[in-house]
């Protein structure tokens, strides 16, 4: 069910027990700011998951209430995530769902890295 993503954060959301360890997760990348990890249903060849470490519902609480700091670090570890998994050539497709309409699931901001085979046109 998507979530509605003005709602308060919920520290016991599945990507908060994976920020803590307390769930396992293939995790493929961890700094100051952000881990990423695989997308346990993978819809692409390539489907990566980038999270801030800091407690932000959606991209719009993150933009909000995240420091410069915090959105410069998570950018710039999208971008090392997607550059370390070889997927800058032949490129790939960034996602970050959003709410209701968005369809967005899990109340911590995460952002789909999907790569490794042409993705064709978005669809909506
Ligand atoms: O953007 P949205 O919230 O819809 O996506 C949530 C994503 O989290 C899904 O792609 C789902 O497969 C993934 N997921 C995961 N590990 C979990 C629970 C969900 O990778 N334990």
């Amino acid at each position: 069910m998507p979530i509605d993503a003005t709602q308060p954060y919920d520290d016991q959301n599945i990507f908060a027990k994976i920020l803590r360890g307390e769930i396992p997760s293939q995790r493929v990348y961890d700094d100051e700011f952000a881990i990423a990890f695989h997308d346990i249903a993978p819809q692409a060849p390539t489907h990566l998951l980038v999270i801030p470490k800091g407690a932000y519902v959606s991209w719009d609480d993150f933009a909000a209430r995240g420091s410069d700091a915090e959105i410069a670090g998570f950018v710039r570890a999208v971008g090392t995530v997607a550059r370390a998994a070889g997927l800058v050539e032949p490129g790939y497709r960034l996602l970050a769902n959003v709410g209701q309409h968005g369809h967005q699931e899990v109340p911590h901001l995460h952002v789909h890295i999907f790569g490794g085979a042409p993705l064709g046109p978005m669809l909506a």
